[in-house]
């Protein structure tokens, strides 16, 4: 199988080990084959839309769903009668009663909802299918669709229940007598008490809740399994009704639609992201798994899960993008031997880079991501400079990841993180001021990404910089050059210095000259509002700059800044051009141009290749 994001189980265990001392309430017993259960087994599952599963404990023992079924049937019902028949026929207002109440609304004897028994009852009664057989036989196909396989009944719990569910019997004939259904009641009993009786497994919960919270189509197997239009429908009646009378507490403090059942399963949906179910048999009076309770509230609390949370739902993807040094390097010019060890070696180094907002559910992806795709690499990256917002939960599982990869001896940084005071506040929260300068050693991803190369290369044996100065003989645009027109060019050619910081140009500056970089090494930087600007190129001893206002006579585009002590030879571009009836310098004027267009051409390929990976 594969591990998306293994810390998570690891949180799971914690909170399955944390929880299993609460001992308190009772396994259901009004109906008998209930008892039978292991009143300490205890499972946690989640499952994110995305198909990913983290579970813990006893997540494969098989329990009847009792009322995890309504939800489930009620959807089934909404599909083969329509919204206004259904509607008609059963109401969605909070009852804040028991399960098993026997009430009906007195004006229209419609039940008050389809979560407690009335409803349930006549919303099984109202499935398709003429006999008891066929309609049980589309609710375990449609129930197998959620889970993911083929579900089986327990007939020994309903044949228990069958023979002592004297009150249900009572409920369906009021709705009898109220004109809400006209079958015979022991047939629509018997559908009922079987859709109690099927076997799940906390497992199959999870994709159930999963199902739900992905528009109806089980995340694992893709299979739909109720129509996206009835998924809202029967989210909310979970979120008004799904918690018998203890309804109201729990959307206030855990916030997420969810249905209980007397077996002991609790399922939770938080829409568009994940599904949570919780098995444990003892009941609190209400006759909710107690520990079931309190798991869900600790998950809500600790990923911040609550529905209606302020940071809740962002629609962006959160990997924008992502990409491995053998797709794209830094800004920095190298020559060709060190563009052999970057292609060779750059899949140690991944970046992603990450955007929208960081809760729980999206950094679970990103994550989860990180551990499943960036196997070979040795260096990882996460570029946060479009991550709108962090939370705390976001926070931990960054550092959950720091500490599952520096256990495997890989590296983790945080680039982009400088104005993310949440982010970095949090995660000084959780793990200390000193621990975490590895993780924001780095701010600039240009900066991380020239380090990790600097790294690629000597480990390679091979010294990074540039630092021997390149005559004008071995400047690459004149290599096709003869002495003779070497030495003409020289006559254009003016020499200057620029000490480290100094301005070699300004972006507007009309300034049209050609340079070769002879020795040290300047940056180019595109002015972007704000006082922003960005980092678009490192040229070192041997590389030119300044061919595109040459070519095009216009002003400069960028800032270049001399980033150690340089030389250059700047070529007078016009006066150079005043010569160009003359045959010899039109061969030197051809040459270069050619040289200028291969390398033009070389830049244009990289930068292809860059747009491609920024909108992947
Ligand atoms: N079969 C059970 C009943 O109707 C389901 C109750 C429940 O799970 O809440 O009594």
């Amino acid at each position: 199988m594969v591990e998306y994001a293994p810390f998570l189980h690891k949180y799971l265990d914690d909170l399955h080990q944390t929880y299993a001392s609460l001992q308190e309430g009772e396994v259901a017993d009004y109906i008998p084959e209930l008892t039978k259960v292991d009143a300490d087994a205890f499972g946690i599952a989640i499952v994110t839309v995305d198909g990913h599963v983290y579970q813990t404990g006893d997540t494969r023992l098989p329990f009847t769903i009792q009322s995890i079924s309504k939800p489930l049937t009620y959807g089934i019902a909404l599909e083969d009668n329509g919204v206004e028949d259904i509607f008609s026929k059963i109401n969605v207002e909070p009852s804040g009663e028991a399960f098993n109440r026997i009430s009906l609304e007195h004006a229209t004897g419609r039940p008050r909802n389809p979560m407690i028994n009335a409803g349930a009852i006549a919303a099984s009664a109202l499935v398709s299918g003429d006999t008891p057989a066929e309609k049980i036989q589309r609710i375990l196909d449609v129930y197998s669709k959620y889970a993911g396989h083929g579900l089986i009944i327990d007939y020994d719990v309903f044949r228990s229940e069958k023979s002592t569910g004297h009150r249900n019997r009572a409920i369906g004939h009021m709705l009898r007598n109220a004109n809400i259904l006209d079958q015979d009641i022991d047939e629509v009993l018997d559908v009922y008490f079987q859709q109690c009786s099927i076997n799940v497994t906390c497992r199959d919960l999870a994709n159930m809740a999963a199902t739900l919270a992905n528009e109806g189509v089980n995340p694992v197997t893709g299979v739909r399994a109720l129509s996206s239009e009835h998924v809202p429908r029967v989210l909310s009646a979970m979120a008004t009704c799904g918690m018998y009378d203890g309804s109201g507490e729990w959307l206030y403090q855990i916030g997420l639609p969810a249905k209980s059942g007397v077996g002991g399963g609790i399922i939770a949906v938080l829409p568009d992201r994940l599904g949570i179910a919780v098995f444990s048999p003892r009941l609190d009076a209400k006759g909710n798994s107690a520990r079931g309770i309190a798991v869900c509230r600790a998950l809500s609390q600790d990923l911040n899960l609550h529905a209606f949370s302020n940071e809740r739902y962002s629609s962006v993807d959160v990997i924008r993008t992502a990409y491995n040094l053998t797709q794209m390097r830094s800004k920095k010019a190298r020559n060709t031997e060190m563009l052999e060890v970057l292609s060779r070696d750059g899949h140690k180094v991944a970046i992603i880079e990450a955007s929208g907002e960081l809760m729980f559910t999206t950094s679970e992806i990103l994550t989860s991501y990180v551990c499943t795709h960036t196997t070979d690499a040795r260096h990882i990256v996460i570029d946060l400079r479009r991550a709108s917002s962090c939370d705390k939960a976001a926070a931990q599982l960054i550092i959950w990841l720091d500490e599952l990869l520096q256990s495997q001896n890989k590296t983790l940084i945080l680039t982009g993180t400088a104005d993310k005071s949440g982010l970095t506040k949090y995660i000084k929260q959780i793990i200390g001021k000193e621990k975490v300068k590895q993780l924001f050693a780095i701010d600039d991803l240009e900066q991380a990404l020239v380090h990790y190369e600097n790294i690629l290369l000597e480990d390679a044996g091979i010294s990074p910089f540039l630092t021997e100065p390149v005559p004008l003989e071995k400047q690459p645009l004149c290599e096709s050059l003869t002495p003779d027109e070497l030495g003409q060019l020289t006559t254009f050619l003016v020499e200057r210095s620029f000490p480290a910081g100094e301005y070699v140009c300004h972006a507007g500056d009309q300034d049209s000259s050609l340079y070769f970089l002879i020795a040290g090494e300047i940056g180019i930087y595109l002015p972007l509002n704000h006082d922003r600007h960005q980092h678009i190129a490192t040229i070192c001893a041997g590389g030119s700059f300044g061919e595109q206002a040459m070519l095009e006579q216009r002003k400069r585009s960028a800032d270049v800044v001399a980033i150690t002590d340089s030389k250059c030879l700047m070529l007078d571009y016009e006066k150079f051009a005043e010569h160009k009836d003359e045959r010899d310098i039109q061969v030197l004027q051809l040459k270069l141009l050619s040289a200028i267009a291969l390398d033009l051409s070389k830049k244009l390929r990289m930068a292809d290749q860059e747009i491609g990976f920024l909108t992947f």
